[in-house]
């Protein structure tokens, strides 16, 4: 029957909602201090971000600082007090891998964070920008020897085992460099967490850690090695995880196992990994950080007296949770389509694709996961009819989207610029130059200022480690 819908709101996923108001900042989505100024520019704590892209170019990540901050310390405190309150302590890793520059690891360290890198460069990084190696974490499935014998030589605060070859080869390492170097042992609990659903089995497909089963074979090997003292355990149960069940389900199985090793000598800790999620669009809603530490504190407590043991000091490493939230990328559009797409049930609606000058390059979740993004138009507002659009990437891949599904105004026209909130995690991080795209820069904006953190990436930069082009 519908042979000719026009309706472009048959395309969207039932999620998504018609806006009353394509132009408005949905609560939870955006840095803390973002604002439509009074002539419908979009600003970020005080800058109309569109002078931002034009002063340090486009596309651009744009960092709130004191939201990024904010976020940390708000972390910080959470688990601080829930820790505090079933009488024990927390430690507070920020996950470097989400987001990192310099000025990042010193505001996570100023707030009070530990840091966790995992690999050299992170490491690298970390001690150039001046966090003292003890406040550091290393973590990683294959960590050269390289990498290890770095990390212990300069005194890192705890290296995550997570094979039983590395309990050697860190044993070795701070034997050479004749100290004790603090491990802690990655364990699969067997709780694997993604989102709103937990699973909860004994095997685990998946490289990292060891099972529950290997790991009093492999405390017993760390406990033969005198160079290595033992923190306790660590588990890690995914990404992006709405609710506390997972994380409790989790700890109540380690705890089950750290009770266990303690008839073979004291264990001070227990790091409950990270995983914390946020709101990428208006369906999604994470629970508080506090909530979720006070669950996770409440299990913890309660499975302590079940075995009859004290609770360990607890660790915890949000990375998402804190780095998210607080940054937006800027795009201009270039060129729009409105594509016939046929539906299912029959008919066709179209689907208005706004292309803009990044894509995959500078956010790969899309691609990578399918992960779903919000924008909003930044150089404007319009009172034109709310329209399902699609951003897309200038990248040579169809699969190169930045939004998938999003009400933006009917009359987006090239030369708008359009801002992707939430961006702060694995997006930077996760950045290619696919097409030789330069990667773009980073700038924080804070009280009206703005601060180069990271440049973007030039075509001299893009063209110099191909050695064809070497003089001779
Ligand atoms: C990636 C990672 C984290 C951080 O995960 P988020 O989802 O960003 O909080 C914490 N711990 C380990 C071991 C990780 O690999």
């Amino acid at each position: 029957m519908a042979a000719h819908s026009l309706d472009s709101a048959d395309l969207a996923p039932a999620w998504l909602e018609i806006p009353a108001d394509p132009n408005d900042l949905a609560p939870g989505l955006w840095p803390a201090n973002t604002t439509r100024e009074s002539d419908g520019r979009l600003s970020l704590a005080g800058i109309p971000v569109d002078e931002l892209a034009a002063t340090y170019g486009s596309p651009l990540y744009v960092i709130d600082e004191a939201d990024f901050r904010g976020r940390a310390a708000r972390a910080r405190a959470a688990f601080d007090t829930e820790a505090a309150r079933i009488g024990t302590s927390a430690k507070v890793y920020y996950a470097a891998k989400s987001f990192l520059s310099a000025d990042i690891a010193r505001w996570v360290a100023e707030e009070g964070l530990y840091v966790d890198v995992c690999s050299g460069g992170e490491l690298a990084l970390a001690l150039a920008a001046g966090i003292p190696a003890a406040r550091l974490g290393l973590h990683g499935n294959n960590k050269s020897l390289a990498e290890i014998d770095r990390a212990v030589g300069v005194g890192i605060g705890a290296i995550v085992l997570d094979s039983l070859q590395e309990i050697e080869r860190v044993a070795d390492a701070a034997a050479r460099h004749g100290v004790v170097q603090n491990v802690r042992l990655r364990v699969n609990s067997g709780v694997h967490a993604d989102t709103h659903d937990f699973l909860a089995t004994s095997h685990e497909d998946q490289k990292f850690g060891i099972t529950r089963a290997d790991a009093p074979d492999a405390v017993a090997k760390i406990r033969a090695r005198a160079e290595l003292n033992f923190l306790g355990l660590h588990c890690h149960i995914g990404s992006q995880i709405f609710g506390s069940a997972g994380f409790g389900e989790s700890a109540a199985r380690l705890l089950e196992l750290h009770r266990d090793l303690l008839a073979g000598g004291d264990i001070p800790e227990l790091n409950l990994g990270g995983g914390f999620g946020i709101a990428y669009t208006r369906a999604d809603d994470p629970a508080e950080i506090e909530t979720i530490a006070a669950d996770i504190a409440d299990q913890v407590a309660t499975e302590a007296v079940r075995l009859g043991i004290a609770v360990p000091v607890l660790a915890f490493e949000p990375g998402r949770y804190i780095s998210g939230p607080t940054t937006m990328s800027l795009y201009e559009v270039g060129t729009t389509k409105d594509v016939s797409v046929a539906l299912p049930e029959g008919g066709t609606a179209i689907r208005r694709y706004l292309s803009v000058d990044g894509g995959m390059s500078d956010n790969a979740r899309p691609a990578l996961y399918e992960a779903q993004y919000s924008a909003r138009m930044t150089n404007r507002v319009s009172d034109a009819a709310p329209a399902l659009s699609r951003v897309a990437g200038k990248h040579c891949e169809s699969g190169d989207i930045v939004v998938y599904n999003e009400y933006l105004p009917a009359d987006v026209v090239p030369g708008d610029r359009i801002a992707v909130p939430a961006t702060g995690a694995y997006c930077w991080s996760l950045a290619s130059n696919y097409n030789f795209l330069g990667r773009p820069a980073v700038v924080a904006v804070l009280n009206g200022e703005s601060r180069l953190l990271v440049r973007g990436e030039t075509e001299t930069e893009l063209l110099a480690r191909d050695a064809g082009l070497d003089k001779k």
